[in-house]
């Protein structure tokens, strides 16, 4: 079991879930529900990257809404400071909000095209009373994008007068605003050119080293994660499959799951050895979970135990956790 809630850790989370209910209708049928995150439990340590991946539509984006309460679980416990956040009345959900803040991955989509970017970035400003006269907030909104590389000359163009990776830049000027303790970076870089991909990442990362948050990082392109993250955990269909800190997880990956996806990244040699491990058949819906090790139908070493019984996330080594039967402690190398 991973222990649950030490002082280093700013946000710890139990065996959380989520399901969408199914919709029934006469024209177009029933849809049966969704069980988009299912005994999700772990915690994210004060002014880390965890980083989140795992194929489409295995649940990390929901998982991420549900860590901010932007949507409500159907199961389960999200804590901060040891206080459960559905415990919290709408007026303290709405102070801890300030504390909590998202990236989208939209860099398009996420900004108001009608609101000029001094009006996005203040916002939060103005809703938490932080900077209480116009031109405090315009200070505010001028130091924000200087912080960002962006000129503060800028702050009354709008939206639709700036490239992708500037609109990200932008995204998380807004972000930070507020001086969060912690980050859902949701894919913030997966809309952006490769080109763009290494500023924005290198970005975050320092103001990461600037500020000490911690940062939820969603992305299913492993050698972004490999550059950003502090541990990882890997995502599939709703469940968390392995845990641990990147190295180990990258290095000696536990989990037959993590070790197709990592086969899958290229090296930096392309000379160098590797054995691409293919996985058979399609990600199984949500809506229709295979029984016991939700991976069974697609993995290489499945035996009868694996279509019968859900093996839990359990320890291999201090800190390095994964769901699997045959999952071996590794030695740690010395
Ligand atoms: Fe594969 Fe079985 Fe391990 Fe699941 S429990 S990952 S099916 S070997």
């Amino acid at each position: 079991m991973i222990p649950i809630q030490s002082e280093a850790e700013f946000l710890a989370v139990r065996d959380l879930g989520k399901t969408f209910s199914g919709r029934s209708g006469f024209m177009k049928g029933a849809t049966p529900p969704v069980r988009a995150v299912d005994g999700v439990t772990f915690s994210i340590r004060r002014a880390e990257t965890l980083a989140l991946v795992g194929e489409s539509g295995c649940g990390k984006s929901t998982l991420g809404r549900l860590l901010l309460r932007l949507i409500e679980p159907s199961d389960g416990d999200v804590r901060v400071d040891n206080k459960s956040l559905m415990s919290l009345a709408s007026h303290e959900m709405r102070a801890m909000r300030s504390r909590m803040q998202m990236i989208f991955q939209d860099p398009y989509g996420s900004l108001s095209p009608r609101r000029s970017i001094a009006q996005i970035i203040s916002e939060p400003l103005e809703v938490f009373g932080i900077a209480k006269t116009r031109s405090e907030r315009r200070d505010r909104v001028a130091e924000l994008l200087t912080q960002v590389g962006l000129s503060p000359s800028f702050m009354d163009r709008y939206p639709r007068q700036f490239s992708g990776g500037q609109r990200q830049r932008i995204g998380i000027a807004r972000a930070i605003s507020l001086n969060p303790e912690f980050i859902v970076a949701d894919e913030p870089v997966s809309a952006l050119d490769v080109s763009v991909q290494a500023q924005i990442v290198n970005l975050m990362q320092d103001l990461q080293e600037k500020r000490r948050f911690a940062y939820l990082f969603i992305a299913h392109d492993l050698s972004v994660v490999r550059h950003v993250a502090d541990r990882v955990a890997v995502m599939y269909l709703g469940r968390i499959v392995e845990l641990g800190p990147k190295n180990r997880v990258y290095d000696q990956p536990s989990h037959p799951y993590t070790q197709a996806l990592l086969s899958a990244v290229p090296e930096p040699d392309p000379d160098a050895p590797k054995k691409r491990i293919i996985l058979m058949g399609d990600v199984p819906s949500p809506a229709n979970i295979p029984s016991g090790c939700s991976f069974h139908t697609r993995c290489p070493i499945a035996s009868s135990i694996c279509r019968s019984e859900r093996p839990p996330l359990a320890e291999t080594t201090p800190g390095h956790y994964a769901a699997c039967h045959f999952a071996k402690p590794n030695p740690i190398p010395a």
